[in-house]
C-alpha cells in the first residue's frame, strides 16, 4: 500500500468563543484557531484537501458569525509556496465539505480534479436558511466551481490506494473524512464533522493553542457521553453515527486530525 505524507497548510486564523465549538462547554472563553488545508502526497500525487477561506467573505477584519478574521488567496498561496509547490502542481483537491472557510479558493486550482460528495453539492445548491445566516455556505461558489473539473462521489470511496473517503454526515449532509495511510498508521482528517479534539474527546482538561502554550478547558460532564457537538450541526443523528464511526476507526488519538485544531500547526503527519 502507498505510504502518504501529510503536511498541514494554515490558510488563516479565526477568534471564535470556544462555546460555538463544543457547544455550553467555557461560556465566553476566546479561541483562536486556524483555516486548514493538508498537502499530502505518496511521492508522485500532490493532492490537496480543502481551500480556505476566500478573502471577500471577510469583512472589516470578521468572517463566520462576525469573528475576527484573517485569510484568503495569498495565505494559500504562500502556505503551498513554503511546501515549495504552485497551485497548478496540485492535481487533485479533495474536499472535506463546502463551507466557504473550506472551499473559498478553489479557483486557485483550474488544472485539478475536484472531489467533493454528492449530498454536499444538493445542500449548497439548496440550503435551508439557517445555514445561511452566519454565512457557512456563499452560493457565489457555485458557478466557480461549475468552472472546474468537479466529480461528485456518493458514500465511502477508495480514492488512491492508500487514500480513502468516507462519508460523515451531521455538520452537513456531504461531510467526508479522509482515511489516509501513511508509516505512522491511518490518519483520519475530520474536516468540520470534528472542529477540534474536546469535541471526539470531550473529557481534555487542557488544550494546546497555535503557539504551543496550553490553556485550561472545562471537561463534559461524564452524562453528556463520548462526544460534545458544536454549534454547527445541520443534522444530530447522523453527526453522532459520524463521530462514533470515526472513534472506532482511530488506532489512537493522536492519529485524529481536527479540522480547525490549533495544536497540529507546524506539524508534519506520517
Ligand atoms: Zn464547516
Amino acid at each position: 500500500m502507498s505510504q502518504w505524507l501529510i503536511r498541514p497548510l494554515v490558510f488563516g486564523v479565526i477568534e471564535v468563543k470556544k462555546e460555538q465549538l463544543t457547544t455550553g462547554l467555557d461560556v465566553g472563553l476566546p479561541l483562536k484557531v486556524p483555516y486548514l488545508g493538508f498537502y499530502l502526497t505518496d511521492g508522485s500525487r500532490k493532492v490537496l484537501c480543502d481551500t480556505g477561506i476566500n478573502a471577500k467573505y471577510i469583512i472589516d477584519g470578521k468572517a463566520w458569525a462576525g469573528s475576527p478574521a484573517e485569510g484568503g488567496g495569498k495565505w494559500v498561496l504562500k502556505a503551498l509556496a513554503a511546501e515549495g509547490l504552485t497551485p497548478d502542481e496540485i492535481d487533485t483537491v479533495i474536499y472535506s465539505h463546502l463551507h466557504n472557510d473550506h472551499a473559498g479558493n478553489c479557483h486557485l486550482f483550474s488544472h485539478a480534479r475536484h472531489v467533493f460528495q454528492d449530498a454536499e453539492w444538493k445542500e449548497l445548491l439548496d440550503p435551508l436558511p439557517s445555514m445561511m445566516i452566519r454565512g457557512d455556505f456563499d452560493q457565489s461558489l457555485i458557478p466557480e466551481m461549475k468552472n472546474l473539473n468537479c466529480q461528485r462521489i456518493v458514500g465511502d470511496v477508495e480514492l488512491f490506494d492508500g487514500l480513502s473517503l468516507i462519508l460523515t454526515p451531521g455538520h452537513t449532509a456531504g461531510s467526508q473524512c479522509l482515511l489516509v495511510s501513511t508509516r505512522q498508521g491511518v490518519y483520519i482528517i475530520a474536516g468540520d464533522t470534528v472542529h477540534i479534539l474536546p469535541i471526539a474527546f470531550p473529557f481534555m482538561k487542557e488544550m494546546t493553542l497555535m503557539d504551543g502554550s496550553r490553556l485550561q478547558i472545562t471537561p463534559a460532564p461524564k452524562n453528556w457521553g463520548a462526544a460534545v457537538p458544536s454549534s454547527l450541526v445541520y443534522d444530530h443523528y447522523a453527526w453522532y453515527r459520524s463521530v462514533y464511526r470515526i472513534q472506532s476507526l482511530l488506532r489512537s488519538p493522536e492519529h485524529l486530525i481536527a479540522g480547525h485544531e490549533p495544536s497540529i500547526v507546524g506539524k508534519v503527519f506520517g
